[in-house]
């Protein structure tokens, strides 16, 4: 089982053989299309796929990952890959429910953290992409600045989360299905370490 794509043939076959096969009633429907209900934004770690820690099925949530699961605020400029998959599930999809999702020990989250003013960057994107995150790391900063540095990680994972959701509402899409009440808007993190799942509505004012 050392070939890599050995591994995803292998993979594959089980999937085809246990699920597929077993579950026409899943899969026949979504032949002729899908309807998801949920957007989900994840960190594109290998540890906290979501369709595996929340039993999301094949067809219940539009899936979109990145480095830390960061959702930039609108900009038509920048991050299209973004917006395009904001703009289609909400537009096309219909979706209702779109929740951000942070985890436990983020190297994402750390690199923002780590960021010193005026350093050189290490990569050619990571550090540009985190720095969306930058005025969640401002108030972590500001809040808890006696705190040690793994603690502050813990609580930017969730407060980048409140800054994604907050950036979500300039999508003029989703600021419109808020205000009509299609669209809700939950922010959620999952904790590898201790085998936790938090979730929150996202109450702040907008
Ligand atoms: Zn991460």
């Amino acid at each position: 089982m050392d070939d890599p794509v050995e591994r995803l043939k292998d993979g594959f076959h089980k999937f085809k053989t246990e699920v597929y096969d077993k579950k026409p009633e899943l899969f026949e429907p979504l032949k002729a299309g899908q309807a998801p209900k949920y957007v989900v934004f994840a960190c594109s770690d290998s540890r906290v796929c979501p369709s595996v820690t929340l039993g999301l099925q094949p067809g219940e949530a539009f899936t979109v990952r990145n480095i830390a699961a960061m959702v930039p605020a609108y900009d038509k400029t920048k991050y299209t890959g973004i917006g395009s998959a904001i703009e289609y599930a909400v537009c096309a999809l219909k979706v209702e429910v779109l929740v951000v999702i942070g985890h436990s020990c983020c190297g994402g989250i750390r690199a923002l953290l780590s960021l010193q003013d005026g350093a050189p960057d290490n990569f050619h994107f990571v550090e540009n992409w985190v720095k969306i995150g930058f005025p969640a790391k401002i108030k972590v900063k500001k809040d808890h600045a006696s705190v040690p540095f793994d603690d502050q990680c813990s609580i930017l994972e969730k407060e980048a989360v409140n800054l994604s959701l907050e950036n979500l509402k300039t999508y003029p899409f989703v600021k419109e299905g808020l205000a009509n009440g299609t669209l809700k808007l939950v922010g959620g993190h999952y904790n590898f370490v201790s085998g936790e799942f938090l979730t929150w509505d996202n109450k702040q004012p907008s």
